[in-house]
């Protein structure tokens, strides 16, 4: 499923995102940057060795953040290590670091002049996040990102499931049906 915004495009499909060939793939990574299992542990092992020796140089990243690194032997140009909110009910700034971890993506990959972005759920793994609530903060921070970066000509969020890309798109499709 795809939506026009100006002259660029959200697109949702299912798919497995370390094979994304865009210039930048948005991973969901843990503070200590050092690795990790669900999406983080498949970008490392496709990518190979060279992203986490740039990762151990970072610093690490607090939630709500996003950091920078090359692809190493993905097909992507760079990897962007974004960590969201561990899920603990709703009431400990979970949306608000969500919608930042999505933002400061944007603006690192507009940044680093990236046109292409594609992005994992965040936080809807280990972290336990509901992906009907996730699934809206991603598209609303996504969509008024688009506006703000006119660099970026396409974002792509990548669902490793049918079930979670139907969620995806239930709600992207809510959102867009002209009132
Ligand atoms: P978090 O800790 O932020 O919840 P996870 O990696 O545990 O991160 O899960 C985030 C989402 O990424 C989950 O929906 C999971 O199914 C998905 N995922 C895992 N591997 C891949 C992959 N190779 N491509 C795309 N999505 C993936």
């Amino acid at each position: 499923m795809e939506v026009k915004i100006g002259n660029s495009q959200l697109v949702l499909k299912q798919g497995d995102l370390t094979e994304e060939e865009v210039d930048a793939i948005v991973n969901a990574a843990n503070p200590s940057l050092l690795g990790g299992g669900g999406v983080d542990g498949a970008i490392h092992r496709a990518g190979g060795p060279e992203i986490l020796a740039q990762c151990k140089k970072l610093g690490g990243c607090h939630p709500g953040d996003a950091k920078i690194t090359s692809g190493g032997k993905l097909k992507a140009k760079y990897v962007i290590h974004t960590v969201g909110p561990i899920w603990g009910g709703g009431k400990e700034g979970e949306p608000k670091i969500l919608a930042q971890a999505y933002q400061r993506s944007m603006e690192v990959a507009s940044g680093n002049h990236c046109r292409t972005v594609s992005f994992p759920s965040i936080s809807t793994g280990a972290y336990g996040y509901p992906i009907d609530q996730a699934s809206r903060i991603a598209l609303r921070t996504i969509l008024n990102c688009l506006k703000d970066h006119q660099g970026i000509s396409e974002v792509r969020i990548v669902l490793f499931s049918f079930e979670d890309y139907q969620v995806y798109a239930r709600e992207l499709r809510q959102m867009t049906i002209p009132m």
